[in-house]
């Protein structure tokens, strides 16, 4: 079972509620994929037992080989190759690489007719691997100036043990970092806050779950400041309202010194112990509901 936790924006209480949802069930993988700004860790403080520097390949060029032939930079979608053809002013060419633009598609090298180019690893970041008790955890560190958080956050994912619950804690956000976090999740929560800020967010990051095929509820954080339009929301789009977590200056402080709110609040583990109890009977609904509709389809 893997249950990602994510946010149409930062801010919102989305690791808050990930790691305290972990640390209210048995058998549990931690998995922070936010990989730009991992901070889990400060309320987990894990034992940090395996670290595994991590790498795209990018190509390398021979340029004895390369006639400059272009075919390379035509392919490239990102711009990550440019290619000056020798002509009657410059006599030589030229090839430059821009490692930090390159995706790591393998296309140039495939194609290069001279075969000039082979793949060199280039290092993104730092994955790194421990437990908090009985929580096994695994982190991603994306290098600072690096921008492919994706290859980072899938190379994270490798880690995922099949047989205990995997808490993964995405990125804000619903760009490609956000979609590499939470792709082949059984079920996303997405935490937000009632603000029109948090209910724009919200309704995109529910754009981007329903394309990914993957079911999700709603946590409302700060639920009794500003308005009932998530509500409202939530009801119109029969979104299952999964928790809410009211404003309170205890939360807040604990937050600002890395104390999980289930260690001095216990009557929290019960809330998120139901709420993944109402996870899992909203994912045997959707079940029985794709069951009932296929075998529709077969009559
Ligand atoms: S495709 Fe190969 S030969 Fe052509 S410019 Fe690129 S590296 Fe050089
Ligand atoms: S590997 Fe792909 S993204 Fe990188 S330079 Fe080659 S074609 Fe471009």
């Amino acid at each position: 079972m893997i249950i990602s936790v994510a946010s149409g924006k930062g801010g919102t209480g989305k690791t808050t509620v990930a790691v305290n949802l972990a640390l209210s069930l048995n058998n549990v993988q931690f998995l922070d994929c936010d990989v730009e700004e991992p901070n889990a860790h400060l309320f987990f403080k894990p034992n940090i037992k395996d670290r595994k520097i991590a790498t795209i390949p990018v190509p390398n060029i021979d340029e004895s080989k390369c006639n400059y032939c272009g075919k390379c930079r035509d392919i490239c979608a990102y711009n990550a190759i440019a290619v000056i053809s020798p002509d009657d002013v410059i006599k030589n060419g030229s090839i430059l690489i821009f490692p930090h633009l390159c995706h790591a598609c393998g296309g140039c090298s495939l194609l290069c007719p001279q075969s000039a180019i082979r793949e060199v690893n280039k290092e993104i970041g730092l994955i790194e691997i421990g437990n908090c008790g009985d929580i096994q955890f695994v982190h991603g560190r994306l290098n600072i100036g690096e921008i492919m958080s994706p290859p980072l956050i899938k190379q994270v994912k490798e880690y995922i043990n099949p047989i205990r619950t995997v808490i993964i804690d995405a990125p804000p956000g619903t760009s490609c970092p956000v979609i590499a976090s939470v792709k082949g999740s059984d079920f996303c929560i997405l935490v937000t806050e009632p603000t029109p800020f948090g209910l724009n967010d919200l309704i995109l990051a529910v754009e981007v779950l329903r394309k990914l095929g993957i079911p999700f509820g709603v946590v409302i954080n700060r639920s009794d400041i500003g308005d009932d339009k998530v509500d409202l929301f939530c009801q119109e789009n029969k979104i299952p309202l999964l928790m809410r977590i009211p404003f309170d200056r205890e939360i807040a402080l604990l937050y600002s010194r890395g104390i999980p709110v289930v260690e001095e609040k216990k009557e929290y583990v019960k809330r998120f112990q139901d709420m993944f109890d109402l996870i899992m009977s909203t994912i045997t609904e959707i079940k029985k509901e794709i069951k009932s509709i296929s075998m529709g389809e077969i009559v």
